[in-house]
């Protein structure tokens, strides 16, 4: 039953196979049993699950139908849930129970979604590796000394080692797609303003956007379907109509247009990784795509950029966390600023502190402009890379990331070493636009992923590809040994 698709539950459901309470309880079942191994879950919430569970299976004995209804999924632990635990990795929340659900919660289960429990993540979303929790690293069910990726490696971990059909996540700078790379999972970062962000604790708000995590295209379309839509509680949600994703993914590539930016194939590239890529593309050229070679030439300043743009953020967002207004608390504080003081140095971990630093430090008078404006410029030319490139093809390919999973502490000690892995991710954050990573092959037993960009709003575009691209190869379909 674990290894079941969201798109085979619902069939299953639908063709009364099973029930959702069935399924849930054998999945909760199943978490019991390995999550010890991977530690991807920070709550499990079996009471809600078997309750909604049943709900669903009271609506669909009723005739509703729906391919989220009964389908258990999990949320990344920075998605608020009413009266539930939302720590966003730290222990900074470890107290906190959400007083309203996320719009993204709300809207999933109101599609009739199990919510199964939260996912761990690094803290606040800062990380690659899913180390900086405080909850404990996660594990990567393809090795267990790798990291699964980060900040969503909980729901990637979790989904991959088939405890569930599918989870939510958030991307900033890569979060879905290089925890998807690393874990033979699908993720999509939708366009900037395509899913809501209320209720999503935010990292950097500028660049977060929630999104999907499965193991197919397929799943990922309907994942996406309950989460899209125009939301008047964020202001930055756009009012744009959500197209049937999954009626988006019967079109033929014949002609298709894929840029392949020479920039990708740097010297920082695993060559290994440069040679399925470069499978990839032959096999979606078989499927009728014609490969053109295209530049970004701004693309090497985008690291520096991100990472002076996205701690900025960080540090305005994180000053609410400060024992009074919300999070922990010191013992027996002296005054007002010690209480500050030791409320947020006991409460945050090392990560987070650096960035709060580096963010307040680029804001500051005096180096405003020589930092953060400078990035911002970047970011404009980042994005008017793209802008060009999208005059001359319909998808741009590349690796999701220079290399396959690390080992879990190899990169503890230089985080800048951590940083320069997102070099592949953080430009469609910059230009807010759709990222798609997919399993392309494997690496020394461990998982590669494929990324593809679209312009703004074609998400049904980099679901049908991948979709093709999944009919006609079985990488995604591996699973790791013990799972
Ligand atoms: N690794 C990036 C960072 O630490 C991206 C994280 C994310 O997308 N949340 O900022």
């Amino acid at each position: 039953m674990h290894q079941m698709t969201l798109a085979e539950i619902a069939r299953g459901l639908a063709d009364k196979k099973f029930s959702s309470e069935e399924l849930t309880k054998v999945l909760l079942a199943r978490i019991t049993q390995l999550d010890p191994q991977l530690n991807s879950f920070i709550s499990l919430t079996e009471d809600l699950a078997i309750e909604q569970a049943k709900a669903a299976d009271a609506r669909r004995a009723n005739g509703e139908s729906g391919a989220l209804l009964g389908a258990p999924i999990a949320h990344k632990d920075l998605f608020c849930t009413l009266g539930i635990r939302t720590s966003c990795g730290s222990k900074m929340l470890d107290n906190f129970k959400a007083p309203y659900d996320a719009t993204v919660v709300a809207k999933l289960a109101a599609a009739g979604a199990v919510t199964l429990g939260k996912t761990n993540m690094d803290e606040f979303a800062m990380g690659s590796a899913n180390e900086s929790s405080w909850y404990g690293a996660v594990k990567n069910p393809w090795n267990l000394e790798h990291v699964p990726g980060g900040s969503s490696g909980g729901s990637a971990a979790a989904v991959a080692a088939r405890l569930l059909p599918a989870a939510t996540a958030t991307d900033t700078g890569g979060s879905i797609r290089q925890p998807a790379a690393f874990t033979n999972l699908t993720g999509l970062k939708p366009t900037y303003g395509r899913v809501s962000r209320w209720g999503m604790i935010a990292y950097a708000s500028s660049l977060d956007q929630g999104g999907p995590l499965a193991r197919t295209a397929e799943d990922c379309a309907i994942l996406l379907q309950g989460m899209a839509g125009f939301d008047p509680n964020d202001s930055t949600s756009i009012d744009e109509p959500v197209p049937d994703y999954s009626a988006s993914l019967g079109e033929s590539l014949q002609g298709l247009r894929i840029g392949v930016p020479k920039e990708y194939f740097s010297a920082g590239l695993d060559p290994r990784i440069a040679e399925l890529i470069q499978n990839s593309i032959q096999q979606l050229q078989k499927l009728g795509a014609v490969i053109k070679e295209i530049s970004l030439p701004n693309m090497q300043h985008a690291i520096p950029a991100y990472y002076v743009i996205a701690p900025a953020e960080a540090s305005s967002n994180l000053s609410r966390f400060d024992g009074v207004r919300f999070g922990h608390r010191c013992e027996n504080p002296e005054n007002l600023i010690d209480l500050y003081k030791r409320s947020r140095g006991e409460g945050f971990g090392a990560e987070v502190q650096r960035r709060i630093m580096v963010g307040a430090y680029a804001l500051s008078a005096g180096y405003y402009d020589a930092y953060y404006l400078k990035a911002q410029k970047i970011r404009r030319l980042v994005k008017n890379d793209f802008m060009a490139a999208f005059n001359e093809v319909d998808i741009i390919l590349g690796p999701t990331t220079p290399n396959p999973a690390w080992k879990l502490g190899a990169k503890n000690s230089d985080p800048v070493a951590a940083y320069l892995e997102d070099v592949y991710t953080i430009t469609a954050n910059l230009a807010g636009l759709p990222g798609l990573s997919m399993p392309a092959g494997f690496v020394d037993g461990l998982p590669v992923g494929v990324q593809l960009l679209a312009p703004y709003f074609q998400e049904g575009r980099l679901l049908n590809v991948a979709h093709q691209y999944q009919l006609n190869t079985d990488w995604h379909t591996r699973t790791p040994t013990g799972f």
